[in-house]
């Protein structure tokens, strides 16, 4: 890896090292851009050279493997991707994965065996929830969870709860598992809460992961809050431009290093091509992550005043103390995604949804353009009525990610769309 991290002791930013860090022309003909590198496998020097990489990716010695063997393992561009992926977070180590769901499970499966309990803030991302819920189970784990919002007290009385159910089944609390913001409602979970009652009814072996989503890698740093492991579907933000699927994980080598073994074995690498576009996306993300926040700013003043709109649920506009000193402590920024709450029901909001002519009718987030979509009818419409009610999603509320679109034309789109109701 390139020592090209400080200059005269400075330490560089992020949105500088994002143009060369980790990539050394000299190694690619000088070629300014990373080249990609469509192969399976690679040349080794010499026999012993071979063995010395085995011995890295095998885990008979510690560090992982010293040069390139074969494209399940690493290869150069995800390599490149992963160095710059883990400048973000201030993480020791980065893994790219072909999809955020595969780098969920990757995970989840590193962490947990037969017996264990995971714990988990609520709602999490319905396919998160599913993995937990539906396959883990098959393989005797079990979980408990607590709403996104819980207070300190309430965290700590789930985890003895824990504590005690894995004693109970010959296990161990496995993981504590958070997202933060939950979707669609934009509760924040108080990571210094989790990890104090983490360490105060738990041991530091029970890692702390949380999923990033929706504000990384510019708008919060969960590990500057005590997590152990910050996870992206990097689909959405860090990619950007919804062109691409894609998944990471980063945290420091003494919790990466189990997870990468499995990766190994089981493959779910990002690919060659979608991490060279990543690379692309990360040269600018700090600019549309900016431009996308303002936007979704001057929508959101915007929507709050119109008569036909009931509330909003966005990070900057927090209307409970608590939630707002969760926010004070994590964010560095208010976001792009929001609920926004019409007066009246779902016929409101598809007339709504169905008069948009900038902000496109799609599930997603993080992209340049302005997405909208509905979640009660959507991506939550297989989430039993009676949890719906309890989380918060109900009929009358409509999903929005801002792009990066000019702020006025977005304002005059909602407003054309907000007068058909
Ligand atoms: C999209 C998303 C995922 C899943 O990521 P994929 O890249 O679609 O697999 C996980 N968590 C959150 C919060 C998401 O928004």
């Amino acid at each position: 890896m390139a020592k090209d991290t400080s200059i005269n002791g400075r330490p560089l930013r992020p949105a500088t090292l994002m143009m060369g860090h980790g990539y050394d022309p000299v190694l690619s003909e000088g070629s300014l851009k990373p080249p990609i590198f469509l192969t399976s496998t690679f040349a080794f020097p010499s026999a012993a050279d071979g063995k010395r990489h085995f011995e890295g990716i095998t885990g008979k010695r510690p560090g992982g493997a010293e040069g390139l063997v074969y494209s399940r393992f690493n290869a150069p561009n995800q390599e490149i991707l992963e160095d710059r992926l883990a400048v973000w977070d201030g993480a020791e180590e980065a893994l790219s994965f072909s999809s955020g769901m595969t780098a969920i499970c990757v995970l989840m499966l590193t962490y947990c065996a037969a017996g264990d309990v995971i714990v988990h803030s609520g709602p999490l991302y319905a396919a998160s929830e599913g993995f937990v819920a539906k396959w883990l189970s098959k393989f005797g784990i079990s979980y408990l969870d607590f709403p996104a919002g819980a207070t300190g007290e309430e965290i700590a009385a789930v985890l003895t709860r824990a504590r005690t159910q894995a004693d109970e089944r010959g296990g161990k609390v496995a993981m504590i598992y958070l997202e933060s913001p939950a979707n669609p409602t934009n509760a924040l979970v108080d990571v210094e809460a989790v990890r104090a009652a983490r360490d105060r009814v738990l041991t530091p072996d029970t890692p702390i992961a949380i999923d990033n989503t929706f504000l990384g890698p510019l708008w919060a740093r969960p590990l500057d809050q005590g997590a152990d492991i910050v996870v992206y579907s990097l689909t959405k933000y860090v990619g950007g431009h919804s062109d691409l699927v894609a998944g990471s994980i980063a945290g420091a080598e003494r919790w990466m290093t189990p997870v990468r073994m499995l990766r190994n074995t089981m493959g779910g690498i990002c690919d060659p091509n979608t991490a060279w576009m990543l690379l692309r996306s990360l040269e600018t993300v700090e600019l549309r992550m900016q431009r996308a926040g303002e936007n979704a700013a001057k929508v959101c003043s915007f929507l709050k005043a119109h008569p036909k709109v009931a509330g909003l649920g966005y990070l900057g506009m927090i209307e409970d103390a608590r939630q707002q000193d969760i926010y004070d402590r994590h964010c560095l920024g208010a976001g792009s995604t929001f609920s926004l709450l019409l007066k009246g029901g779902e016929a409101e909001c598809f007339r709504f949804l169905d008069a948009l002519r900038i902000a496109k009718l799609a599930v997603s987030l993080g992209g340049t353009e302005t997405l909208a979509s509905h979640p009660a009818s959507m991506t939550h419409l297989s989430v039993p009525e009676g949890r719906k009610t309890e989380l918060g999603i109900t009929d009358n509320l409509v999903r929005i990610s801002v792009g990066i679109e000019d702020a006025d034309d977005l304002i005059a789109d909602f407003d054309q769309a907000l007068a058909s109701v």
